[in-house]
């Protein structure tokens, strides 16, 4: 059998990480040494592990977990199921993790792990079994555990996946106290946090409507300023693109194309999908391309290719390609998927003057949820709890007193609005928004300092964070 530890696709997607990273440390005075230990991946867990079949076959399941950097613990980074992962991709997307931590300042080295497998392909019993044995493949080598490496859910996988795994640990290390941190994304019932499904699509408008806030950007590009009206294609309506298409529909952006894996649909009356009408079909068990009155394009790539202002490939990696770049329209290349344009397309990108928010930024808002829910298993108690009431009655207080003062009343609605205290969505969507807010606005004054694209700026940051921790330490001089 091939070893597919190292496919090309992998293989070129680790290297263009590094390309970047050395892109970047070119434009920092750190020694060389030092930025050699943070390129470095520190650790690559490889398991093959047997799965017996609905039908009594038994077939070899080849899975990984990489720890990229542990210079700060734990690590973390999501679990992806998909026909494609392999040693190398893994490794990247580890490597990204990193970056990724240490400019939104989450406190964790990054890791990731990947098991090969056409999700299609299997029963939900199937996956179940393949779940809880690469959990306890990861557990007993020491890549599981609340203070050590803490999966979260990423491609082929979600809160059902994290939940087996969550078992699976606590089966092993009943007395672990905390050991509902073992993993994020969980369903609320296991320990998950509220907001952290929609967490990282949620980002993703954040980072946007920074993006398009700043006028001079715009104005280069021959834009508005803001989301209201932009034009917006997005390639999967999984997760990430699903809440990232709901909540810029929200904010006025209309979508106009969407690409799934079996096809791709266009919006040709200007208005833009009602996205969750077409997610609503598509969990039924239906295709996208069932939505009544989209215009069909059979081969789905072809929609990357459409006219738009903003262009949100969220599925995976490598899609936007030497191949299909020039036959790009949009303005903007939003990567809410990891790693979507390769390094061909990036250069093109950049010299065509194509603004591209990158991955390691835009999509940073689920480990950020991800720690929120880290924080409320360490503390054992739900965001807002002690404070929701006392916010209520203090709202209550003042607005009796304006009252008193003004003799003129607030209107029932007004104040039983104002009278809200945050609860614990509330309050993990001010954390990510007060996360990407000024993420964003350092990531393009560090680009504007050193003359160059936000991606190598992202990296740039990173360098520095992580170079300081090391520092700190008295590791290196
Ligand atoms: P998902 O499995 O929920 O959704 C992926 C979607 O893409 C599916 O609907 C799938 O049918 C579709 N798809 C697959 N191949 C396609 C193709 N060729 N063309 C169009 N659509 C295709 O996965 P997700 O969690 O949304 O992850 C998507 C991307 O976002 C990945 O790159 C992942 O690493 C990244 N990401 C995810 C998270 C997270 O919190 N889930 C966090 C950060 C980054």
């Amino acid at each position: 059998m091939a070893d597919t530890s190292d496919t090309d696709d992998g293989g070129h997607f680790l290297q263009a990480v590094n390309e970047t990273f050395d892109r970047a440390a070119r434009l920092s005075d750190h020694p060389h040494g030092l930025l050699r230990q943070i390129r470095a991946c520190n650790n690559t867990l490889s398991v093959s592990f047997p799965l017996e079949r609905d039908d009594g076959s038994v077939e070899v399941i080849q899975g990984w977990r990489a720890q990229h950097s542990n210079h700060k613990t734990p690590v973390k980074g999501g679990v992806r199921f998909a026909p494609t992962v392999s040693g190398d991709e893994v490794r990247a997307l580890a490597a990204l993790m990193s970056y990724k931590c240490a400019i939104t300042d989450v406190p964790f080295g990054g890791a990731k792990g990947g098991v090969l497998l056409d999700g299609t392909r299997y029963s939900q019993d199937e996956r179940e079994r393949i779940t809880r044995r690469y959990a306890f493949e990861l557990a007993q080598k020491d890549y599981l555990g609340p203070a050590v490496d803490v999966p979260a859910p990423d491609y082929g996988t979600g809160p059902r996946e994290m939940a087996w795994i969550l078992d699976t640990y606590r089966t092993l290390r009943p007395d672990e106290l905390n050991g509902a941190a073992c993993v994020t994304g969980k369903p609320i019932a296991h320990g998950g946090v509220r907001g952290r499904l929609e967490a990282t699509g949620l980002g993703v408008c954040f980072g946007l409507r920074e993006a398009c806030s700043v006028g001079e950007d715009m104005e280069s590009l021959g834009l508005e300023t803001g989301l209201e009206g932009k034009s917006v294609v997005v390639q999967g309506l999984g997760n990430v693109g699903y809440h990232a298409a709901r909540h810029l529909r929200s904010e006025g952006a209309r979508i106009v194309g969407i690409a799934e894996h079996d096809g791709a649909i266009v919006d040709e009356s200007g208005e833009g999908f009602d996205v969750a009408a077409v997610r609503e079909r598509m969990d039924a068990g239906g295709s996208v391309t069932d939505h009544p009155g989209a215009t069909v394009l059979e081969e789905s790539r072809k929609a990357l290719e459409l006219d738009c202002d903003i262009l949100i490939p969220a599925a995976l990696e490598a899609q936007i390609t030497g191949e299909n770049v020039d036959r790009l329209r949009a303005s903007i290349v939003a990567e809410a998927a990891n790693g979507p344009v390769t390094a061909e397309a990036d250069a093109a990108l950049r010299d065509r003057d194509v603004l591209v928010v990158p991955d390691l930024y835009l999509n940073a808002g689920g480990v950020t949820a991800s720690y929120f829910e880290w924080v409320k298993n360490l503390t054992h108690l739900r965001f807002g709890r002690m404070e929701k009431r006392f916010q209520e009655a203090s709202a209550r207080r003042m607005m009796d007193a304006v009252e008193g003062l003004t003799e003129r009343t607030f209107a029932p609605e007004a104040r039983a609005r104002a009278a809200e205290g945050a609860d614990e969505e509330d309050l993990v969507r001010s954390g990510l928004e007060e996360t990407l807010v000024p993420a964003y606005r350092e990531l393009r004054e560090t680009a504007r300092e050193h003359d160059t694209d936000l991606r190598t700026a992202g990296f740039l940051m990173a360098i520095d964070k992580i170079a300081t921790i090391y520092r700190d330490r008295g590791i290196f001089p």
